[in-house]
C-alpha cells in the first residue's frame, strides 16, 4: 500500500478485524496488549478499533504521553523561571494547561509571564536573538522523537555564539518505562503495541530486552486504523502460537531496523542517560536523558538558580495509575465532573494525547 488513504479503508480494516476475530476464537484467555504511546490511544479511540475487536482482547494505555508522565516538580520549576523578570519561556502548546502544584504556565502568562509556544525548539534560537537582554528558557519535554531536535538546538546555539538561551531537561526513553512496568508486574500485559514515531528514531534494538528478558511480544506500529489493526494481528499470532517473542516492525514505511543513525549521533553527542523520574512512576533506571558536561552552559537547572515550591498534588487524581495501566480515566471521581479538558486537574486530560482526554472526547468503548 503506498496513499494514506488505503491504510485509512474500510473494508481493509473489516477483513483485519475479521482475520482478528478468526484467530482468537477457540483460545481461551483474555489477551492484554498495552498501546505505550499516546498517539496510539487517541488513533485507536478516534477510529473506534475496540469496537473492531474481540471481547478477548483487551487494550491498555501505557505511559506514552511525554507531557503527562512528566512529573509536577519539573512544571513548578518552570513556572518558578516564568515569574523571574528576565526569563522568557518558550514550550510546545500541551504544556501550557498542565497543573502544576499551584498554578499553571497559563495561569502565570495571565499574570504577565512572558510564556511562548513554538512549533519547534529551533524557534527558541530565532527568539534568543531577537532578545539578548533576556535569557530563554525552552521546555525540553519529550521521548526519543522530540530529543534530537533539541540536541540540534543546543549544538546550533553554541555554533552561533549565542549564550542566553538554556534547556530545562525533562526528555525521557521508553523503553526503560515499559521494563519498569513488566518489572512492577502490576499488571498482565501480553503484549505491546510499540510507538511508531519513537521507533523512527530508535530502530528496533532498544526493545530486545522486552522481548528477550520478559517474553513479551512486541510490534513497531503505524497510526491509521489498517496499521493498528494489523499490529494487533501480528501481536496475537505471536502470542496465539506460542512463538518465541519477537519485535517486529509493522510500520515499516518510517521505520528502519537500525533506527535513524544521524539523529541517534545528535542525541550521544549531547546527552548522557541517566535516571529519571516519571509520573506516578517513580525514578526509573536509565531512563532521562541529560545534558552532558560540555554543554552544561545550557542547562538551565546549572545556570539559572530559583527556589521552587514544594510538589503537591490533587488527591483524587488518579493520572499515576493510569500511566501504570492499573485503572481507567471513568475510574476516577472527578472524570467528567471537576475534571474536563476546559478545567483539567491532572496531565492526562490536558495533552491532546492524554488518556482522559481520549476517554472524554471519544467515550469508553
Ligand atoms: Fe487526573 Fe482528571 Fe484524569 Fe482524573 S480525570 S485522572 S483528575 S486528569
Amino acid at each position: 500500500m503506498k496513499y494514506i488513504d488505503e491504510f485509512r479503508n474500510k473494508k481493509i480494516t473489516r477483513y483485519i478485524s475479521g482475520k482478528i476475530q478468526e484467530t482468537v476464537k477457540g483460545y481461551n484467555d483474555r489477551i492484554t496488549l498495552m498501546e505505550v504511546c499516546g498517539t496510539h490511544t487517541t488513533a485507536i479511540f478516534r477510529a473506534g478499533i475496540k469496537s473492531l475487536l474481540s471481547d478477548k482482547i483487551n487494550l491498555l494505555s501505557g505511559p506514552g504521553c511525554p507531557v503527562c508522565v512528566t512529573p509536577n516538580h519539573y512544571l513548578d520549576r518552570a513556572i518558578a523561571y516564568s515569574r523571574l523578570p528576565d526569563i522568557i519561556i518558550t514550550t510546545f502548546g500541551d504544556m501550557i494547561k498542565v497543573p502544576g502544584s499551584s498554578s499553571s504556565l497559563e495561569g502565570e502568562k495571565g499574570t504577565g509571564g512572558d510564556i511562548r509556544v513554538v512549533y519547534s525548539p529551533l524557534d527558541s534560537i530565532k527568539i534568543a536573538e531577537e532578545n539578548t537582554d533576556k535569557r530563554i528558557i525552552f521546555l525540553g519535554v519529550g521521548f526519543e522523537t522530540t530529543a534530537p531536535l533539541v540536541a540540534s538546538t543546543i549544538t546550533t546555539t553554541k555554533k552561533e555564539g549565542l549564550s542566553n538561551l538554556f534547556i530545562l531537561c525533562g526528555h525521557k526513553l521508553i523503553p526503560p518505562a515499559m521494563m519498569a512496568l513488566l518489572e512492577s508486574e502490576e499488571v498482565n500485559i501480553d503484549g505491546f503495541i510499540c510507538p511508531g514515531h519513537v521507533s523512527t528514531i530508535i530502530g528496533a534494538e532498544p526493545y530486545l530486552p522486552v522481548v528477550e528478558k520478559y517474553k513479551v511480544p512486541s510490534v513497531i506500529t503505524g497510526f491509521e486504523p489498517v496499521d493498528i489493526l494489523e499490529g494487533i494481528l501480528m501481536l496475537i499470532i505471536q502470542i496465539i502460537n506460542e512463538d518465541k517473542p519477537e519485535i517486529e516492525i509493522q510500520y515499516k514505511r518510517a521505520v528502519k531496523e537500525e533506527g535513524n543513525r544521524k539523529a541517534l549521533q545528535l542525541m550521544d553527542n549531547v546527552f548522557r542517560i541517566g535516571d529519571s523520574e516519571w509520573r506516578g512512576m517513580g525514578v526509573i533506571p536509565k531512563s532521562g536523558l541529560f545534558i552532558q558536561d560540555k554543554y552544561s552552559g545550557f542547562d538551565a537547572e546549572k545556570n539559572i538558580e530559583v527556589e521552587v515550591e514544594e510538589t503537591k498534588e490533587h488527591p483524587e487524581c488518579i493520572c499515576g495509575e493510569i500511566l501504570r495501566g492499573v485503572k481507567t480515566p471513568p475510574m476516577c471521581s472527578l472524570f467528567k465532573k471537576l475534571c474536563t479538558p476546559d478545567n483539567p486537574i491532572g496531565p492526562c486530560m490536558v495533552s491532546s494525547e492524554g488518556t482522559c482526554a481520549a476517554y472524554y472526547h471519544y467515550g469508553v468503548v
